[in-house]
């Protein structure tokens, strides 16, 4: 059909990947272009992160030597999420289709070709799915699955196995723009667009250079954040917690008249001591959980702009 196809790529001091990256996706346009499943007005959008190496410096020159590679410069770094939505808001205005890809080359180029057969076939989103994780080590497998499986019991509908490598047709572009949240976490936001959508399996490589720029704090705080902005079943959790323990104590308050009416046997200094701190632990805990709602309403009532744009690189301008 040779829909209009752009890529959208952030990038955080991406020095050491993006010319490996764009000879690849080079290749990759022009086989496409070749066997006419694309149009040869198709793009790539390099989105930068507010960067602190050269990776601006290089898009720049990327983008004045092939017109093809357009380049966005946030005004700072806001995270991979506000990058890819900053890249997708501005591609959906002159592409059929849009494809969102890492810039480390993890995500396989070779799954684009099914991607665009998938919309072709008339899917509004498909899905890169990770048939295998291998190249992670246990620890990344092992967390990471069991979060998607959390996820699931918290009734968020999230694509298991799936990052943020997938196709979304423009109608669904437009429809995730009025997803207005501050607090973003893509991965649950694309699923309730709806649309027609499929998945396409591949395998997930090493990063191709640099480092992961998730070290595991950041990675905990992702993870977290995915649950306080898309499941408010924590909330329900408590209040149900609350309310057995709450029948518990009456149960402890019969216990304690008859004990006293009985026996008058001293009370043990010890279960006062323990349910002091069991209750005044459980106490924090849930007000700390309900603190990270209010959190999130006090950044969502701010309603501040998810990313700034700084410069566009587009070759029209010229
Ligand atoms: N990234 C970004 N802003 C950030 C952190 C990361 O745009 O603040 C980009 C990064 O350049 C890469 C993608 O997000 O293209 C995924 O990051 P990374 O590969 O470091 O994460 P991992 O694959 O290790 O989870
Ligand atoms: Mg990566």
């Amino acid at each position: 059909m040779s829909g209009i196809l752009y890529m959208v790529v952030p990038c955080y001091n991406e020095e050491p990947v993006l010319e490996e990256t764009t000879r690849r996706l080079r290749e990759k346009y022009a086989k496409l272009i070749n066997e006419g499943k694309i149009s040869p007005k198709s793009k790539v959008v390099y989105v930068n992160d507010g960067s602190k190496d050269k990776t601006w410096d290089i898009i720049t020159k990327i983008h004045n030597e092939d017109k093809m590679f357009r380049g966005i410069c946030l005004s700072r770094n806001r995270g991979h999420q506000n990058a890819v939505l900053a890249g997708l808001m501005t591609a959906k205005e002159d592409a059929d289709m849009v494809i969102s890809m890492d810039a480390d080359l993890q995500d396989d180029i070779d799954a684009i070709d099914e991607m665009i057969d998938q919309y072709d076939n008339g899917f509004d989103i498909v899905y890169g799915v990770r048939n295998k994780r291998t190249t992670d080590s246990f620890f990344k497998r092992f967390t990471a699955q069991t979060y998607y499986k959390m996820l699931l019991k918290l009734g968020v509908d999230i694509v298991y196995n799936h990052a943020d490598f997938r196709l979304m047709s423009k109608r669904a572009l437009n429809e995730m723009e009025n997803f207005k949240e501050v607090n973003l976490f893509l991965r649950g936001i694309v699923p309730m667009v709806g649309f027609p959508s499929t998945y396409v399996y591949y395998e997930r490589h090493e990063r191709f250079a640099g480092e992961s720029k998730y070290p595991l704090k950041k990675m905990l705080h992702f993870a977290f954040d995915g649950v306080t902005s898309l499941s408010i079943k924590p909330i329900r959790f408590i209040t149900s917690l609350g309310l057995i323990i709450f029948v518990l104590s009456l149960a402890m308050l019969v216990y304690t008249i008859v004990v006293h009416f009985t026996g008058g046997s001293q009370l043990g200094w010890s279960s006062i001591m323990t349910s002091v701190w069991a209750l005044g632990g459980l106490q924090l805990f849930s007000i700390g959980i309900i603190g990270e709602y209010i959190g999130k309403i006090y950044l969502e009532t701010k309603a501040r702009p998810r990313f700034i744009i700084q410069e566009y690189l587009k070759d029209e301008d010229k």
